[in-house]
């Protein structure tokens, strides 16, 4: 379970303490606030903090004395201008602090995302709970045989069975052994900082992750996408829901130009412009290697 009774309580007295504030105020991110959001077997993402709202992007893009809102029409413009022609930096005046609960092995591939701030529970200091992620059997598959950082068809029920088997016993033997090289009964007990060492990578851990709107939307383009490992994925895909809710125009955009969209080199553009003029464009006749035909293929056919 995600969260236990005592921390579902201590967040609904915060849900339950509201305070006067000035600054802006994003009604659709008040109803996330400080709620947990389940992720995968034990995770879960839940908002802290957040500032700024679509019209702040637009104050910021328009260095404005007031709120920056002209009108609603003219926002929505103004955000989609900005997404258009990469002009990132009001983005950047938002910000959203995130409680993130997630396995070793994703936090490995997020923290890759430098620009966000992060403190993550420490393992030196505090016992890690018996928590693992064990895949849900929808998702225990084999190597992929067309790509080769993924997966593939799914295990068969005896080869999942398994498997399953295998990582639940290897975790819970390991966390055994954790406990007893800590325990401080009849020995003097390993320091935790060392006991940790044979915890495996599916092992829960925390962190808060702050970062703003513009490096936000880099990490979901490449997170939230398809190619993306799953356990990751479902994450961006927690977030983003809440960002669209945060702030709808420049979450419409981002959905537009960056998650909808696609980028054509010029050969590929050139591509383009002659089928438009109706010749046939082929492989062999475009000047693109055969993997990059393939994507553009893709692109096209959607
Ligand atoms: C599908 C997928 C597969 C991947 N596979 C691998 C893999 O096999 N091995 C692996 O090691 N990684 C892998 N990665 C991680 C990837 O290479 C990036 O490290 C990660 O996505 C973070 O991206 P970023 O550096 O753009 O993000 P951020 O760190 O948030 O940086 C954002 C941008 O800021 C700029 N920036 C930040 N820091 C610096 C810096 N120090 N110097 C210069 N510019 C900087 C860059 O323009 C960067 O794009 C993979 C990622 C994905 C999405």
């Amino acid at each position: 379970m995600p969260l236990s009774p005592e921390q579902q309580a201590e967040i609904d007295a915060q849900r339950q303490s509201p305070s006067q504030t000035l600054r802006v105020v994003s009604p659709g991110m008040e109803k996330h606030l400080y709620t947990a959001h389940d992720v995968l077997d034990h995770g879960f993402v839940r908002v802290i903090d957040y500032m700024g709202d679509d019209a702040a992007i637009c104050q910021a893009a328009r260095v404005s004395y007031g709120k920056g809102t002209k009108s609603v029409t003219n926002d929505e413009g103004l955000i989609r201008y900005l997404m258009r022609h990469w002009h990132s930096t009001p983005f950047e005046m938002c910000e959203i602090k995130l409680h993130v609960k997630l396995p070793v092995f994703v936090a490995r591939q997020w923290i890759r995302h430098r620009t966000a701030n992060v403190n993550e529970y420490s393992a030196r200091y505090s016992i890690l709970d018996r928590e693992f992620y064990i895949p849900a059997r929808e998702h225990v598959a084999a190597q992929s045989t067309v790509n080769n950082q993924g997966r593939g068809e799914l295990l068969g029920d005896a080869e999942a069975a398994r498997v399953l088997e295998i990582l639940k016993a290897d975790a819970g033997r390991a966390y055994d052994n954790y406990e007893a090289m800590i325990s401080q009964d009849g020995q003097q007990g390993l320091a935790r900082e060392l006991a940790r060492m044979n915890l495996p990578a599916n092992i829960y851990t925390q962190w808060y992750w702050k970062v703003d709107l513009h490096n936000l939307f880099h990490f979901l383009r490449l997170r939230a996408d398809p190619h993306a490992q799953y356990e990751i994925r479902v994450y961006a895909e927690a977030i983003a829901a809440v960002v669209s809710d945060w702030v709808p125009f420049a979450y419409r955009a981002f959905e537009d130009y960056r998650m909808g969209g696609a980028t054509l080199s010029a050969t590929a553009l050139d591509c383009v412009r002659r089928m438009v003029k109706g010749e046939t464009v082929t492989q062999e006749n475009s000047g693109m290697s055969k993997g990059e035909w393939r994507e553009f293929e893709g692109v096209l056919r959607g």
